[in-house]
Order: structure tokens, then sequence, then C-alpha cells
């Protein structure tokens, strides 16, 4: 009937609410019962003291004894309420309230129970042989050498009080069963409001695990289950736009890759079929080789060492380093490069500059890969100027091109894992995000400040050498 987390919760809170309501109940339904019948005990035992005072005095003569019973008896105000009997010492009924001769059968058991047992009051709660359930209280009345002379016996019908008591017992058992009742409606109300928003969240989940990244769901309460539901459309979106960018990186990667192994197979095919080619052709062809070979290791190399840092398995090999000698060595490699594309490169060298501690490989693969994005996002005609400069606690290394530059939108995405503001240009999208992991992983940082048309500034600052380090 019950699943899931209704079913916890009926196990776990209407149980416990129906087990505490039931004990209430049952408490409350005792404690009427003993407060009506211990107000009749009282009422009967102040008739009975009342009576039995009025007889105390008489007690020694028999004769005034039954006379005054008989005139409290006929002049007693609440016979509606209560009979009151009195009895002599055989036991015998001198007068009673009702003017009938009470039930033999239970009058004379609390007399002789009285007497025989000794007891000066005995209180008896039993049915009549009418079926009437009655209290009674019976006591004995002693002359001064302490004989008993006789008794006086008070009893109450029940009946009246025992329907209060039944009704006091109906009253609270609907009270509690109305509590029960309103438990269990309002829980059930809460618990659907919970469940039906978490199977549309599961649904939902469901849909975007089998690659439907357009789904959301709507949110239909402010509280916990609403930002559940915020949070979920959240990595819906998340989830769609890192596909796009697998997607486009897959692509500009296999563009990437296919440009210079197209270059190499075609020389290698004209090498191959064209017979003796001339030496000129030969060498050009070669040329043309080697380099889309080290440009296809550089594409490779830059995959794996995003693999490493998705993975954090990126290890540095930290040292004392000069860092004048790591960035000479990069642009010595682009020197070539901006001169056939007709781009100018200035270096503004210094004399010296303090050592810095950090990997010297991956630190000059940052100023490749920097410059090398200068010269790609710079027009042929262009400057790409570097800088470096020593600010006491940190060295940096200022890479200025007057190149396209990047719109703002784009501006704080630009280091975003296959992010890429320019589509046209080739490149995979990792390579500021390598430098920047690379930056960060030396304690330094990689600033870039763009506006369109007005160029590009890195600006990457690492910390000198300290003998602490
Ligand atoms: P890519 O391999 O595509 O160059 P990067 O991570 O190196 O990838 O750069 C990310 C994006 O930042 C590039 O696609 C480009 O749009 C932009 N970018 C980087 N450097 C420059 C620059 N010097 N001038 C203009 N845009 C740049």
């Amino acid at each position: 009937m019950f699943k899931g987390i209704t079913k916890r919760w009926v196990l776990n809170t209407l149980l416990v609410v129906i087990v505490v309501v039931l004990f209430v109940v049952f408490c409350l339904s005792y404690a009427v019962r003993i407060y009506y019948y211990h107000s009749v005990t009282q009422t009967l035992n102040a008739a009975t003291a009342e009576f039995l005072n009025v007889l105390d005095d008489y007690a020694s003569d028999p004769q005034s004894f039954s006379a005054t019973a008989r005139s409290y008896v006929e002049n007693f105000d609440d016979k509606e309420k209560m009979e009151i009997t009195a009895i002599d010492a055989k036991g015998n009924v001198i007068i009673t309230s009702t003017g009938f001769t009470p039930d033999s059968t239970h009058q004379m058991p609390d007399y002789i129970k009285a007497t025989s047992d000794n007891l000066s009051r005995y209180e008896w709660t039993g049915n009549l042989s009418s079926g009437e359930n009655v209290k009674a209280v019976t006591r004995l009345v002693r002359n001064s050498q302490n004989e008993v002379m006789g008794a006086v016996r008070c009893v109450i019908s029940l009946t009246d009080i025992d329907y209060n008591i039944t009704m006091a017992i109906v009253i609270i058992s609907v009270v509690g069963l109305t509590i029960i009742l309103l438990v269990l409606f309002s829980g059930l109300y809460f618990i659907r409001s919970i469940v039906r928003p978490v199977r549309e969240l599961s649904a939902t989940a469901k849909k975007i695990a089998q690659g439907d990244f357009n789904t959301r769901i709507e949110k239909s309460h402010d509280d916990e289950i609403g930002e559940l539901c915020d949070s979920i459309n959240d990595m819906a979106t998340e989830l769609g736009a890192a596909e796009r960018l697998k997607n486009d990186f897959i692509s500009s990667v296999s563009h990437e890759l296919r440009t210079p192994l197209t270059a190499i197979k075609g020389w290698a095919e004209t090498m191959q079929y064209c017979g003796s080619v001339d030496k000129e052709t030969f060498d050009k062809g070669m040329d043309i080789i080697v380099k889309e070979s080290s440009r296809l290791t550089s594409i490779v190399e830059e995959l794996l060492d995003f693999s490493r840092l998705q993975s954090g398995r990126m290890m540095l090999m930290k040292e004392k380093i000069d860092i004048l000698a790591e960035l000479d060595e990069a642009l010595y490699m682009m020197k070539d490069r901006a001169i056939n594309e007709e781009k100018h490169l200035l270096y503004d060298k210094p004399e010296s500059m303090p050592p810095v501690y950090g990997d010297k490989n991956k630190l000059r693969q940052v100023f490749i890969n920097i410059i090398d994005n200068a010269l790609k996002y710079t027009q042929s005609g262009g400057v790409v100027g570097i800088q470096i400069l020593d600010f006491t606690h940190s060295v940096h290394i200022v890479v200025t091109d007057t190149g396209c530059g990047i719109a703002p939108d784009d501006l704080p995405r630009i280091k975003d894992k296959f992010y890429k503001a320019n589509q046209s240009v080739r490149g995979s999208g990792i390579g500021l995000a390598i430098a920047d992991e690379i930056i960060s992983l030396h304690d330094g940082t990689l600033d870039i400040q763009s506006g369109i048309g007005v160029g590009t500034t890195v600006t990457i600052a690492i910390p000198v050498y300290k003998e602490t380090n």
C-alpha cells in the first residue's frame, strides 16, 4: 500500500504518533474514571461520617439508637442522590431512606464482612441483583466499651457516573482519533509535495543521463527541492556546454591533426611517385615534412599535457633556473616564423634577471605558447613585443601584440579548457588552460588584458628564487 518515503514516514512517524495518542487516551480515560469514583467515595465517606456522628451519642442505648436513626433517615435531604440505611447490632435493617428493605443479598455481607474482619469501615462496589452498579460504604457504630451496636450504610448508584465516564472516554477517543487523522492527512500531503517533485527530478535526471541536455525541470517551490531543481537545471546547462565544447574540441583537434598530415602525405607521395625530383623540390618537400612532423609532435605533446593535468599527474621538475635563458630559447624557436610571416618580434632583453624556482621545460613551453598565440592572432606587419621586468619579489614576462584582440565577453573565459574565442584560426583551445595551470603550479599568475582592435597583453608573474625554496 505505502512505498518508499511514504512507507518510511508511516513506520517512523505515524506509528509513533498512534502509539503516543493511544497511550494518552488510555491514561486520560483511566484518570477520569479514578477522579469520578474517588469523588463518589468522598461523598459516601462524608455522608456516613455525618450519620455516624449523630448516632455515636446513642450507641449505648438501643432504643434511642433506633429512634434517632429513624428520625435522621426520615429527615435526610439527599434521598434522591443516595440511599442511607441504619442497621442494628444483629445486622437487621432498622430503616432505609428508600422506604423499602434493601437488597438483603448484598447488604448483609457488607455488615458481616465489617464485623467479622473487625473493620470500622467497609467499602464495596458491585452490581445489585437488579443489575445496577453501585458503590456502598458501611461504618460500624460502637459504644464506649467498643461493642458493635449497629452500622450505617450509604449507597450511591454508579449508573449516571458510569455514563459520564463513558461519555468522557468517547470524547477523549474522538479527539485522539482526530489528531491521528490530522497527522495522517497533513503528513501524506507533505510527503506528496516532496515525492512528486522528486519523481520529476529523477525522470529529468534520467533524460539528462541519456544525453538530452535541453530538458529542464519546472521549479514549483522556493525551498530545498527548488534549489535541487535549480542545481539540476544548471547541471544540464553545464553538461550541454561541455558537450558542445567537446564536439568543437574533437573537430578542431581533428582539423589540427589533418592539416600537417595532409602536407606530409602530399609531399611524401610527390617524392615517391614523381621519380627523381630535383634537389630544390626535394629539399623543400623534406623541409615541410620535418616542420609539419614537429607541429604534429607539439600538438600531441599539448594533448598529453592536458590529459596529465586533468588526471593530476603533471609532475614538475623544479630547480633554480635562469629565466632569461628559457625565454631566449623560446624566442629562438619563433624567430624564423616571425620573419616568414612578416611580423616584427621585438625583444627588450635586460642585462640580468634574478633566478626563479621552476621547471625549465614547462616554463619554456608556456613562453612558446604565449608567443605562438601573439604571432597567430597578429596580421602580417604587426608587432609582437617581449619585455622582462624585475619586481623584487617576482619576475614579470610581458608579451604584447598588435593583433585582433579579444572581445570583453570572451576575455573571462579564454583560460577555460577548449574555449576558443576565434573559431577561424587553427588551435585546440587548451593552450592557455595548460599555461595558466603550469604558472599556478609555480605560485605565479597569468594575466591577460585585451580589447578588440587594440591588441593583447599577457603578463606572466613568477616568484623569484629564495634560499628557502
Ligand atoms: P588556441 O589553441 O585556440 O589558441 P588557447 O587556449 O591558446 O587556444 O587560446 C584560447 C583563445 O584565446 C584562442 O582561441 C583565442 O581566441 C584567444 N587568444 C589567445 N591569445 C590571443 C591573442 N594574443 N590575441 C587574440 N586572441 C587570443
